[in-house]
């Protein structure tokens, strides 16, 4: 449902007319998704996100205050290809909130805009693999998350089109601010190509494509599937014959593995944001970047 927010203006002591508008209530299932809805919808959206980047998105509790949040919206915005398939569609279920459910206007997957990497040709789901339509994590390449914020922007204007031009003068905005920050970021980031590394979790597959980092390998021996003595005995076995810079992990994954195999190897295990508010530093999609950036490019000087 909508709220009205009245924003009384008053000038050197002179009272001016009531300014009224309505606004949008956005559930973001993560992080990433609440900070685009409040570059793109500015003072017209009241967001709220699910998780924190304290949080694996894969494996979210269906609290009730969650329930709560989901009634209340007119549009959910989450990653999609099932990285919230453990606990979003019991949510949508459980709030008969039906303008929010799969195919409605109300909801928007941000995988469904960009070409997803990792689509398995063959899906065994009794292996634990929590990848099954392919990588969820598409906001960690900016290209496509510019063709998300296009999408995203045509949704916001569909379900409010009496601000299509507030909406749409927001989006011109972060589109030239984004581009510029592009267009340094590769410049700056023009060291870390050909960089390998090992992940936690297959979680960077979208910043390495954009990037061109590879993979030397992942502690998860599948996603979703945690590691093991025999998997890291593997893993050190791959790095003697292809070293690789570093070990990335993020701020929701325990790093007792990453820190193993840092032992067993020498090679330096490293924190990466991953999400907005996921290090020191990271208030926006903006500072995500140049963060992720400034941590890689200090671990290859
Ligand atoms: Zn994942």
């Amino acid at each position: 449902m909508k709220h009205t927010l009245c924003l009384v203006l008053i000038a050197m002591g002179m009272g001016l007319p009531q300014i009224a508008f309505s606004q949008l209530n956005i559930f973001a299932c993560e992080p990433e998704w609440a900070s685009l809805v409040k570059e793109l919808g500015g003072d017209r959206v009241l967001t709220t996100s699910a998780t924190t980047a304290h949080q694996d998105p894969h494996r979210i509790e269906a609290r009730p205050s969650l329930i709560a949040k989901v009634r209340r919206a007119d549009l959910l915005v989450c990653s999609g290809a099932e990285l919230e398939v453990g606990w979003l569609p019991m949510l949508q279920r459980q709030t008969g909130n039906r303008k929010v459910l799969a195919g409605q206007t109300g909801y928007f997957e941000a995988a469904q805009w960009v070409d997803r990497l990792g689509i398995p040709e063959k899906v065994d789901r009794s292996m634990g693999d929590v990848h099954a339509s392919g990588n969820p994590h598409v906001h960690l390449d900016p290209r496509r998350l510019l063709q998300i914020a296009l999408a995203l922007n045509e949704r916001l204007i569909s379900l409010d089109p009496s601000n299509t031009q507030h909406y749409q003068s927001r989006f011109e905005g972060f589109k030239h601010r984004w581009q510029m920050a592009l267009e340094r970021w590769q410049r700056l980031a023009e060291p870390l190509k050909g960089m390998r590394l090992v992940v936690h979790h297959q979680d960077w597959d979208y910043l390495f494509d954009w990037l061109h980092i590879e993979k030397v390998g992942a502690l998860e021996p599948k996603p979703g599937l945690p590691t093991s003595a025999g998997h890291l005995a593997k893993l050190k076995q791959t790095l003697t014959e292809m070293p690789a810079s570093a070990i990335i992990y993020t701020h929701y994954q325990n790093p007792k593995a990453a820190k193993r195999l840092s032992q067993l190897t020498g090679i330096v295990a490293v924190e990466l944001p991953y999400t907005v508010g996921g290090g020191e530093g990271v208030t926006d999609l903006f500072t995500l970047f140049d963060v992720t950036l400034k941590r890689l490019l200090k671990v290859k000087s």
